[in-house]
């Protein structure tokens, strides 16, 4: 079968990442209780930025939450291995900006995620990735954000729902925990 993942939030937990690197470098110490109850993907709120700060807080610290050491979801590293050691064909597909493309794919793969090449789409606009999963017929694909996700109602691949906060009310099959993926797939195909 053929597989495709967006990354941020999806296999890793960036914004998590992101939040305590906010922490350290705005001095504060904002619990983790806050930003589980977040209702929406940007995390500067709680740190009483305004969407212009938040926006320019994000980008000045893009490098550092995308290479340094964000940890992946329990689960999503060993079940993409065991995808790729029974012969199905696994594809990234991550909005990032395109200056960091290349060096998150050698990062995704010095996390251990097999990447093969041409198996690896970066820097699209959320709403182009429809044509990627399309274009590749993907059988699944999974996604955290509500931005994708309402994009994709007429692909013929199933979609997969990464569960987060800010997600509650979309209604696709609801992947909560990594070791529950492989359960999902066969039980709702
Ligand atoms: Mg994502």
């Amino acid at each position: 079968m053929k597989f495709g993942f967006d990354i941020d939030d999806t296999l890793i937990n960036l914004r998590a990442h992101a939040f305590s690197l906010y922490n350290q470098k705005l001095g504060k110490n904002i619990p983790q209780e806050v930003f589980q109850a977040l209702q929406r993907v940007e995390i500067h709120e709680p740190f009483g930025l305004t969407e212009t700060e938040g926006a320019t807080m994000w980008n000045h610290s893009m490098e550092e939450i995308y290479f340094t050491d964000c940890p992946s979801f329990e689960g999503a590293l060993e079940t993409l291995q065991l995808l790729a050691q029974q012969g199905h064909e696994i594809y990234y597909i991550t909005s990032r900006p395109k200056q960091y493309c290349a060096r998150t794919k050698a990062w995704m793969v010095a996390q251990g995620f097999p990447i093969k090449d041409n198996h690896f789409f970066c820097g699209m606009q959320d709403t182009e990735k429809v044509e990627i999963i399309q274009k590749l017929a993907l059988d699944v694909y999974v996604d955290d954000k509500p931005a994708v996700l309402e994009t994709l109602g007429n692909v013929a691949s199933k979609v997969i729902l990464k569960n987060q906060s800010y997600n509650q009310q979309v209604d696709l099959p609801r992947l909560n925990h990594w070791n529950d993926f492989l359960k999902i797939i066969r039980v709702n195909k």
